[in-house]
């Protein structure tokens, strides 16, 4: 089968590679149907995951077709539509138990598939505890609206749960990417009395002002001003920050109001700098990491009611051996791209 593949530092390549087999008793082997490329797949193009592993097929957003379980598989079966979680984990050990799915302790556990192990960049993926990493999607709802609910839509829903929004408060996500708009969609489920988005990019701010008219929009430039008087006290009740900059880092902290929860879900490439003198007295509480995405039953029925909508951000669309003119226009971010997917199975 075809798998796009990290060889080495600056070079993915499509591979010919055996199909997966069950290797273990929890495994399911899915034939992807639609894939996404992700910020993080570039990250490890980049050589910034030090972790992932020469060789391994890359990608964990996608959506297929159950083909083969293993023994211990109850929740799917040969034949089932389903998202896959970018996360593997066991759903037994201390961090399991309490949703922080992230810290699994498995060797496997957390981001591993496109990472560690093979991905779905690929005709077909093998997914370790298929009962916790697969979901079934319903069968109104499309590849391209399931096609986030694994990765980048599990991403937003998590920050906005860990960041106990009330209806009174004024929230701010800083970045209107990919993963910001999901957060933005996730945020929007709470209905808080204000929703203020920064972006810098043009393009992006079009987008949001475009398909989400009651959200308010500010530039870098204009945000602490915009949330000072957006905010009942003086600024942001909730700070989300999506862009991951060093700018946008020192903005999440200081468009807060004092007590404000700042959830940090950004991956940024270098160390940031936490000035507690200037801070000293605000009394923020801080948020940061990665998805716990062990919500994806949830989000699946949001989208089945038409509460969440991803389709929009999916800008391009491409066939699987296009894979390299996709990447190409997402690392450049050409033609105001916002996701590609990549159609892997017709279905
Ligand atoms: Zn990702
Ligand atoms: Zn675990």
């Amino acid at each position: 089968m075809k798998a796009f593949t990290y060889v080495k530092k600056g070079k993915f390549e499509m591979r010919e590679k055996p199909r997966p087999q069950l290797l273990e008793e929890q495994d399911a082997i899915v034939k992807v149907t639609l894939a996404s490329i992700c910020s993080s797949d570039l990250h490890i193009k980049h050589g910034a995951v030090p972790r992932a592993v020469p060789g391994v097929t890359v990608g964990h957003e996608m959506v297929g077709i159950v083909e083969e379980v293993g023994a211990a598989v109850t929740k799917v079966k040969p034949g089932d539509r389903v998202t896959v979680n970018v996360e593997t984990f066991c759903g037994k050990c201390f961090f399991c138990k309490n949703g922080y799915v992230n810290n699994c302790t498995d060797p496997n556990g957390g981001w591993a598939l496109g990472c560690r192990i093979d991905g779905g960049q690929a005709e077909y993926v093998r997914v370790p505890y298929a009962n916790q990493g697969l979901n079934l999607i319903p069968d109104f709802v499309s590849d391209e609206q399931a096609l986030f609910v694994g990765d980048i839509l599990a991403t937003g829903f998590w920050a906005t749960k860990i960041s106990e929004i009330k209806s009174e408060d004024a929230v701010l996500i800083l970045g209107a990417g990919p993963t910001g708009i999901c957060t933005l969609l996730c945020v929007m489920q709470k209905n808080p009395k204000k929703i203020i988005v920064c972006e810098k990019d043009e393009n992006r701010i079009r987008f949001v002002k475009e398909h989400y008219p009651g959200v308010f929009t500010a530039v870098p430039e204009m945000v602490k001003e915009i949330t000072a008087a957006a905010g009942d006290h003086g600024g942001a009740d909730v700070v989300l920050e999506a862009a991951g900059t060093e700018a946008s880092f020192r903005l999440a902290w200081e468009c807060a109001r004092p007590n404000a929860i700042v959830t940090v879900i950004a991956l940024y490439d270098k160390p940031q700098i936490l000035p507690l003198p200037d801070m000293y007295g605000k009394n923020l509480t801080f948020k940061t990491g990665g998805v716990d995405g062990c919500n994806c039953e949830e989000i699946l029925n949001l989208i089945a009611q038409g509460r969440i909508d991803t389709t929009p951000l999916i800008t391009h669309t491409f066939r699987f051996d296009e894979i390299e003119k996709a990447y190409e226009l997402f690392e450049k971010k050409k033609d105001g791209v916002m996701k590609t997917a990549v159609r892997i199975h017709a279905v």
